[in-house]
């Protein structure tokens, strides 16, 4: 061909050709190299429909492999009251079908994680003795001991596993993994030599430590291994140092004695804070130098994860020979349909994941995800929401949002997705309100995400206009006369210490020595007016007052972290934080006092009182800053309201308030406070939810 002549037609996104490719996997093959690892969904076995629907809404988007999350296998595994899957005998298969079949139906390969927990669960429903290498205390707070198994266990350990297999099977599953990550399971327990010490020849040396994984994966390959495909996934490293788990340790050798067994090797961190780090402390790839090595020791393919969400750096994981399959949890969460938006060229569209963990949350308080970015994710069946499908309007009318932030951005891009035409007014000078200003603090860049993907969408759609430096009254609105009009004007912290733990307003304070996080994020650290500690009083007992901490320590501030909590942002467990943010507030020598109350204020002290008896210990104290709670701004509401007999001549015919400037939350639940607004628009009662505890009997 010479060089003038047109080259043949390449598809608009030949450089991501590599990541369509189907991948062998065993007897199965899988249509392209997205790959859903297991993730936890807060559903699970109570909540079936809801789990087979998110599963085949991850199918429809493009992930070639679906899996579940950990599923029990036995009732010596009980997880209660985590709403993990459930394995225990045949009754469980149907729940599961519904997964395979709604995962199948898109022509992807549904895959399954079996688990017993051994020490890590405590058995609280079943009420038996849970299950360890060697007798010990078990994972959480439940003050249970898990009894030593002896040879009949080990054995009846193994013949629930090949039960299980064959069930998993039977609901039709194409992968099926004998797992060992996570410092959750029995094969990872009798792996680690901290947990194993036993002295025959399942414990001791590596080789008797290995030999009950080896045997699982065997049995497993030889139970189902003829038509499904037999994965592991394995923690290569639990970021201990030699107290633990490392990957060019123990790991290595685990994968070099066990190489070509499995039909896939699924290699990611542990423990889960370790696996699923924020964006506060990790970038995207943060477990690539952990686990590039496992391709070069095993000719099986290899599936990694790292939050990735950049089509770019999942090519270059695969040319560079260091992944088979891209792995994702979270981005897949964020964007079910990630893979499909690469697939047609709609980079932009992808709503990536923030990396905040809300969804984290969900398991680890037992109850259905949610997300920051995917205000759909687990409304798949309750409520029937579809993540890129919203119906038309039947009859729209044009919509007036007042208030730029996460919920009146979501709600003006789902709204034009609808059909009908979107005004959208923001006082600043910038879009994305408390998302922005937060974006701004320590280790939250990622979170800007929020604002990005819904500007570029709303930038791109003929019927949104956009305004900024507009600040609206009431007089305006009713000269505008719109149908219907939004209020997303946000909220603000509290200046008079009122929250949970003084739930009114605190006579003694000095107001002109008090600041908000608002303050603090409008002026940095230049807020500060006085030379002595700032105090940081932390009612609140999520990620602000310790980002604020960062914040004033970084300027080189001497701070005093206050909190009646007895740890730093206790409610960060949830979303795997805690730990590394009370380590870096040490590190920064912030002074941390736990357990107390702000009970005075004078000159140059602050009196803390602790929340248990009447000590009270004086603190030097320059400003105090009151992370405690927020007030709607909901003046322009009030001020609606009071002219409500002109809005029918006005034209207006309603006002509804949406995001914080009803109730302040997470910025998870203004977004969808701002979708739900869009999906219910036409309705003067909003069409209840399915209620899956009534119907699925
Ligand atoms: P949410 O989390 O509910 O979306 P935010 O606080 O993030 O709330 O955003 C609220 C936004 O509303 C802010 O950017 C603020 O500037 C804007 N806003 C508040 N009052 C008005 C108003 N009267 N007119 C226009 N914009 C407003
Ligand atoms: Fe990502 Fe946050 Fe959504 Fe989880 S909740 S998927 S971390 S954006």
């Amino acid at each position: 061909m010479s060089a003038d002549q047109p080259s043949p037609a390449a598809s608009p996104n030949a450089q991501y050709d590599v990541l369509f490719d189907p991948v062998k996997i065993g007897p199965v093959t899988t249509p392209n190299r997205f790959y859903q690892v297991p993730h936890c969904t807060g559903m699970g076995h109570r909540y079936p429909q809801s789990e087979a629907h998110l599963r085949g809404v991850k199918a429809e988007g493009g992930w070639g492999v679906v899996s579940t999350q950990e599923v029990e296998i036995h009732p010596t595994s009980d997880l209660t009251p985590a709403n993990e899957g459930r394995l225990w005998d045949a009754q469980d298969v149907p729940a599961l079908r519904l997964v395979t079949e709604a995962v199948h139906a898109h022509g992807c390969l549904a895959a399954i994680q079996l688990a017993h927990n051994g020490l890590h669960s405590a058995n609280r429903y079943t009420r038996v003795a849970p299950l360890a290498p060697t007798g010990a205390i078990v994972d959480g707070d439940d003050p249970v001991q898990a009894r030593m198994m002896d040879k009949a266990d080990i054995a009846a350990f193994r013949a629930w596993h090949v039960a299980a297999a064959k069930r998993a099977k039977d609901a039709g599953f194409d992968i099926i993994y004998a797992y060992a990550g996570h410092d959750m399971t029995l094969l990872h327990h009798f792996l680690l030599a901290r947990h194993n010490q036993r002295t025959d020849e399942y414990g001791g040396s590596f080789q008797n430590r290995l030999r009950l994984f080896r045997e699982v994966i065997e049995d497993t390959k030889e139970a189902v291994g003829d038509t499904c495909a037999v994965a592991v996934r394995l923690a290569v490293d639990e970021l201990m140092g030699p107290n633990g788990m490392q990957h060019d340790g123990e790991a290595r050798d685990i994968i070099e004695a066990l190489a070509e067994e499995p039909d896939l090797w699924d290699v990611n961190l542990s423990n889960w804070s370790n696996d699923s780090q924020t964006s506060r402390f990790s970038e995207e790839g943060f477990q690539e130098k952990y686990t590039s090595f496992v391709k070069s020791v095993t000719t099986k393919p290899v599936v990694g994860v790292g939050r990735y969400t950049s089509p770019d750096t999942m090519v270059r994981l695969i040319k560079k020979g260091q992944l088979d399959l891209i792995g994702a949890a979270r981005p897949s969460i964020a964007d079910p349909f990630l893979p499909n938006k690469i697939k047609s060229g709609e980079i932009e569209t992808i709503r990536e994941c923030i990396g905040c963990n809300i969804c984290v949350m969900g398991d680890n308080t037992s109850n259905p995800m949610r997300c920051t970015q995917n205000p759909t994710v687990a409304e798949e069946w309750r409520r029937g929401w579809h993540p890129e499908i919203i119906p038309k309007l039947p009859d729209p009318e044009p919509v007036l949002i007042v208030g730029g932030g996460p919920a009146g951005m979501e709600a003006a891009r789902a709204l034009s997705q609808r059909g009908t035409d979107v005004m959208l007014a923001e006082a600043g000078k910038t879009w994305g309100g408390r998302v922005t200003a937060e974006a701004a603090l320590p280790g939250l860049a990622a979170w800007g995400r929020v604002r990005d993907t819904r500007l570029w969408q709303l930038q791109q759609v003929p019927n949104v206009e956009l305004y900024l430096e507009s600040p609206l009254t009431a007089k305006d609105l009713l000269e505008y006369g719109t149908a219907h009009i939004a209020l997303s004007t946000g909220s603000t912290w509290r200046r008079d210490g009122t929250g949970r733990a003084n739930r009114l307003p605190l006579p003694f304070l000095d107001a002109g020595r008090v600041l908000t996080p608002d303050d603090l994020m409008t002026q940095g650290a230049s807020a500060v007016t006085s030379d002595g500690p700032v105090i940081i009083f932390d009612d609140d007992l999520f990620y602000m007052g310790s980002v604020l901490a960062e914040l004033l320590a970084n300027a080189g501030k001497e701070v005093v972290f206050v909190t009646p909590a007895p740890i730093v942002a206790p409610w960060s467990e949830r979303t795997l934080e805690q730990e590394r943010i009370q380590r870096r507030l040490i590190e920064r020598n912030v002074r941390i006092i736990p357990l107390s109350n702000i009970k005075g204020m004078s000159q140059e002290t602050a009196t803390l009182g602790c929340v248990y008896s009447d000590k009270e210990l004086q603190v030097a104290c320059g400003n105090l800053v009151l992370v405690t709670s927020r007030t709607p701004n909901d003046q322009l509401w009030h001020d609606l309201n009071a002219v409500q007999d002109q809005w029918a001549d006005a034209g207006i015919k309603t006002v509804t308030r949406i995001g914080d400037c009803l109730a302040p939350s997470l910025i998870a639940m203004a977004v969808y406070s701002g979708h739900d607004y869009a999906r219910t628009i036409e309705f003067d009662v909003s069409p209840g939810p399915l209620r899956e505890d009534i119907i699925f009997r």
